[in-house]
C-alpha cells in the first residue's frame, strides 16, 4: 500500500493522519470530545492520557499539517499567536532574535511588550535585504524571524538566503507562512528550521475557527515544543482541530481559486484611475516578482491597493463594497477588505507605518472565491459610490 506521505499535496491533505477510525471504521476522523482516556491498568493506555498532552482529533490535524509543509513534526495551537509564542519558546532569556520589521502586528506586540520581560532581546531589520539580517547577528542570536510575502505590502523576503545566514550563526530561521500557505510555499524545503501558521486564515479557510500551527523537522526541537506546549497549555479543543482539518482538505482547490481571482482583481484595479498603485507579486514590475517565482508556486490571494484620493477616498471605498466585508482577518472563502492604517497596523506609530509603505490611502483586499466578475463589479460600484460622496 502507498504511504499517504509519499503522495502529492492534494492527497496528503486528505489522507495523512486520517485513516478510518480503528474503533468504529468511521471514515472521517471523529471529534474526540473527551478530557481523559480510560487506562486498562495503571500506566497502560493506548497512546493518549489527557487531552492537553494529546488528543486524537488534534493529532490527525498535526500529522496532516506537517505532511503538507513537508515537515516531520506538527503542533497545533489554540491560535496563531499561541503558535508564535510556542515557537518563541525555543529561545531563552539572555538570547537574541533578529526579526524582519515588516511583521504581523500581534507578533510585534508579543516581541516588543511581553517577551523582553523574560530577557529575550530583539533587533528589527529590513529583511528584504538579507545583508541587513547578517549585520544584526550577534554571538547570542539563536533565531531569525521572517514573513514572506509580508502584510500588507506583499514584500518578498529571500527564505533560502535567510536560512543560510541563520545556519551559519547557529540560529534557527522561523518563517511565518500564513500569507503564502503550504500550498504555495514550503519554507522547510528552502532551508528554514521552523514554520509557523495562523490556521485561522487560509488553512481553516472559512473564517469560523481560530487556530495556529508549528512544523519542524528537528527531533530535539519537536521534543522541546511538545514539552513547553504541554507545560503552558495553549492547545486547541477537538472541535476547532476538526474544523481546521476539514478546512485543510480543500486548501488546494481554494488556493487555486484565490490565486486566479486575485490576479484578475489586481488586473482590473490596475486599469482604474482611482488607484495610484497596486501591490501584487504576480505583476512582473513588482519588486519581489522574480523571488516569488523562485520560492513560491503562485502569488497568493491578497491584493493591496493605494487610493489616489488618500484617506477620504479609502474610507469611503472600505464602507462601499458589498461582497468584500469590512473586517479584520484574511484568507476566508468570502472576500474581506481592510484598512491597515487604523485596523491591522493601528498599533504601529505613523512614521513606522509610512516606513513600511502604508499610508492613509492603503487598502488591503483578501480576494475570496466568489465569482470574480461579481468581485470586480463590486470594486467598480464601490469606487463610483466613493467618488459621489468624495
Ligand atoms: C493572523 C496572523 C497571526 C495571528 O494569528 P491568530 O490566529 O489571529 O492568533 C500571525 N501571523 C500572521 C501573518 C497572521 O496573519
Amino acid at each position: 500500500m502507498v504511504d499517504p506521505r509519499d503522495t502529492r499535496f492534494e492527497t496528503r491533505a486528505i489522507h495523512v493522519g486520517q485513516a478510518a477510525d480503528e474503533a468504529t471504521g468511521a471514515t472521517i476522523v471523529p471529534v474526540y470530545q473527551t478530557v481523559t482516556f480510560t487506562q486498562d491498568a495503571v500506566g497502560e493506555h493506548r497512546g493518549f492520557e489527557y487531552s492537553r498532552s494529546g488528543n486524537p482529533t488534534r493529532v490527525a490535524l498535526e500529522q496532516a499539517i506537517a505532511a503538507v509543509e513537508g515537515g516531520k513534526h506538527g503542533f497545533a495551537y489554540a491560535s496563531g499567536m499561541a503558535a508564535v509564542h510556542g515557537a518563541m519558546q525555543l529561545v531563552s532569556g539572555g538570547e537574541h532574535v533578529v526579526v524582519a520589521d515588516d511583521l504581523y502586528g500581534g507578533s510585534f506586540r508579543l516581541f516588543s511588550s511581553v517577551l523582553p520581560r523574560y530577557g529575550i532581546e530583539f533587533t528589527y531589520v529590513d529583511a528584504t535585504h538579507p545583508e541587513e539580517v547578517e549585520k544584526a547577528m550577534q554571538n547570542n542570536t539563536r533565531m531569525v524571524w521572517i514573513e514572506s510575502p509580508t502584510n500588507p505590502m506583499l514584500r518578498l523576503v529571500d527564505v533560502a538566503a535567510c536560512a543560510d545566514i541563520a545556519q551559519r550563526h547557529g540560529a534557527r530561521l522561523v518563517v511565518d507562512n500564513t500569507f503564502a500557505t503550504p500550498y504555495l510555499q514550503n519554507p522547510l524545503d528552502l532551508g528554514a528550521h521552523v514554520v509557523v501558521h495562523s490556521t485561522t486564515k487560509y488553512i481553516g479557510g472559512h473564517s469560523d475557527t481560530i487556530g495556529g500551527a508549528v512544523v519542524v523537522n528537528d527531533d530535539e526541537d519537536a521534543k522541546s515544543l511538545q514539552f513547553t506546549r504541554n507545560a503552558t497549555g495553549g492547545v486547541p479543543g477537538p472541535w476547532d482541530a476538526w474544523l481546521t482539518l476539514r478546512g485543510l482538505k480543500t486548501l488546494s482547490v481554494r488556493m487555486r481559486e484565490h490565486e486566479s481571482n486575485a490576479r484578475k482583481v489586481a488586473e482590473f484595479c490596475r486599469e482604474r484611475p482611482e488607484f495610484s498603485a497596486i501591490h501584487y507579486p504576480g505583476f512582473s514590475d513588482h519588486p519581489g516578482h522574480d523571488l516569488a517565482k523562485r520560492q513560491m508556486r503562485g502569488f497568493g490571494g491578497i491584493v493591496t491597493v493605494e487610493l489616489a484620493g488618500g484617506e477620504g477616498a479609502a474610507l469611503e471605498f472600505c464602507k462601499s463594497t458589498r461582497f468584500f466585508s469590512l473586517g479584520e482577518s484574511l484568507g476566508g472563502v468570502e472576500s474581506l477588505i481592510g484598512y491597515p492604517w487604523s485596523m491591522s497596523h493601528g498599533a504601529f506609530p505613523p512614521e513606522e507605518k509610512r516606513r513600511k509603505g502604508i499610508t492613509e490611502g492603503t487598502v488591503r483586499l483578501s480576494v475570496g472565491i466568489e465569482h470574480v466578475d461579481d468581485l470586480c463589479a463590486d470594486v467598480a460600484q464601490a469606487l463610483e459610490r466613493a467618488a459621489r460622496v468624495g
